[in-house]
């Protein structure tokens, strides 16, 4: 599989699907939002640039994430990327643009994942994470057996903490703002634009992408 690119507001379920098409493919997922979380936990350079913006629901600037993906894809040996939360602005579609073309890689697609904006909110307010074994729950769609313990592994489950409910508004606002118009960005430029229904199951969605992409 050639790159793809996975759209969609936070919650929509892009991460899930990623790494469906990972195991599927053996392609590369980067992660933009993944990686922030990690380099801030780390407390490195980047985790300290980018975390008040975390924190506060808001686009970390687009020169640190582009520096941050050019780094990754530096270091990406397989041909396939399937990018997820990424890019998220006009500058970073024009700076992914040229990154790809340095690297002969061209897009094969864009997938939009619409879901809608009372389900996006259930799932993200919702969700809580396994720190230790890394199993999601939802209170709402998947609660845990006892109230905020993990079924897989008994740990304490833990918030993200932008997933409350002023910081999910923010971040909901800001894709449509920021990321939506990318949309028709690719459009006007030919890219292959692929919108896809994202409230059935993971595994639903799943096929449908897959149809999509072996089309
Ligand atoms: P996510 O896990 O994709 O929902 O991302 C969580 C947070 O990381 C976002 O709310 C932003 O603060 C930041 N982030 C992730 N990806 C990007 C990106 N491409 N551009 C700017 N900020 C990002």
């Amino acid at each position: 599989m050639r790159s793809l690119i996975l759209l969609g507001a936070p919650g929509a379920g892009k991460g899930t699907q990623g790494a469906l098409l990972t195991k599927r493919y053996g392609t590369r997922r980067i992660a933009t939002g993944d990686l922030l979380r990690d380099a801030v936990r780390r407390g490195t350079p980047l985790g300290q640039k980018a975390k008040g913006f975390l924190d506060a629901g808001e686009l970390v600037p687009d020169d640190v994430v582009l520096d941050l993906v050019r780094e990754v894809l530096a270091q990406s040996e397989r041909s396939g990327v399937v990018f997820d939360g990424f890019p998220r602005t006009l500058p970073q579609a024009e700076g992914l643009d040229r990154l790809l073309d340095e690297l002969d890689q061209p897009l094969e697609a864009v997938v939009v994942i619409e879901v809608p904006e009372d389900v996006l909110v259930q799932r993200l307010s919702g969700r809580r994470q396994c720190p230790h074994c890394g199993a999601v729950h939802n209170v709402y769609f998947t609660p845990p057996r006892q109230p905020g313990v993990c079924d897989r592994c008994g740990a304490n489950l833990a918030q993200r903490s932008d997933d409350d409910a002023a910081t999910v508004r923010r971040r909901l606002t800001v894709y449509r703002e920021q990321t939506e118009p990318l949309v028709a960005y690719y459009r006007r430029r030919g890219t292959p634009v692929h919108v896809l229904k994202g409230d059935g199951s993971a595994g639903d969605v799943h096929r449908d992408l897959v149809r999509i992409l072996e089309r």
